[in-house]
């Protein structure tokens, strides 16, 4: 498929945050959606590695997709969860249970919702063109986290992977990005965590652990429903 970028975000720091779209007018698209946490390094490539894929392929079908690669570019540079004002970006979305409670550092949700400029750019694409799925690609264990009805699209990546399903991770998570895209959106959310890097595991080993489950999503053409 042929992308184009789209007009870049500004960070925090001034940063360009990147995205690109296929040429495809559709009434809802399909995001890929890396980086939302900057040191989440495993779910950044495993998109990276997705997004050359279907650049490289054409045989498949068009579909109106938008990928950002890296929306906390700050954070990725510093190597932090969080951006450059310390804020957790998947808690600062103006979902109605968003809290300006500080519970941890880690999980800090800005001084109000929706305060940070990364965000704002997210919410920007969404209000043009407005999402019909989300894949957000996050690591912290082989877990498949949906909200919405898609539970079948996570089913069908984990008979290729054996990650684990769920839509309750086990604790709540105010201002999310699964919790604002089905309530703002009426969009379903995957949160899809990968392995973190160990002394026997690599990015290329946990990229091809899903290489054949997100590329087979695309083959079969999957997304009817959700344009
Ligand atoms: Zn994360």
């Amino acid at each position: 498929m042929i992308f184009t970028s789209l007009t870049s975000g500004k960070s925090a720091q001034g940063e360009a945050i990147e995205a690109f779209k296929t040429d495809i007018k559709a009434k809802k698209y399909i995001y890929l959606l890396g980086g939302v946490h900057g040191d989440e390094v495993e779910g950044v490539f495993v998109l990276k590695e997705l997004f050359e894929w279907l650049k490289k392929d054409h045989d498949l079908n068009e579909l109106p997709i938008i990928v950002i690669p890296i929306l906390n570019i700050d954070g990725y540079r510093m190597g932090t969860r969080t951006n450059s004002h310390g804020v957790d970006l998947n808690r600062n979305l103006p979902s109605q249970n968003w809290s300006g409670e500080l519970k941890k550092d880690k999980y800090n949700p800005g001084k109000e919702a929706m305060s940070e400029i990364e965000n704002q750019f997210l919410d920007k694409l969404f209000h043009k063109f407005p999402p019909g799925l989300i894949l957000t690609f996050h690591s912290w264990k082989r877990l498949i986290n949906y909200n919405g009805d898609v539970k079948d699209i996570s089913d069908f990546i984990a008979s290729f992977n054996n990650y684990e399903v769920t839509p309750d991770i086990g604790y709540s998570t105010p201002g999310s990005l699964g919790t604002y895209g089905p309530e703002k959106y009426n969009c379903p959310v995957i949160t899809f965590e990968c392995p973190v890097l160990e002394e026997d595991l690599s990015l290329n080993d946990i990229w091809q652990e899903n290489e054949k489950g997100l590329k087979n999503l695309f083959n079969e053409n999957k997304f009817d429903r959700f344009l």
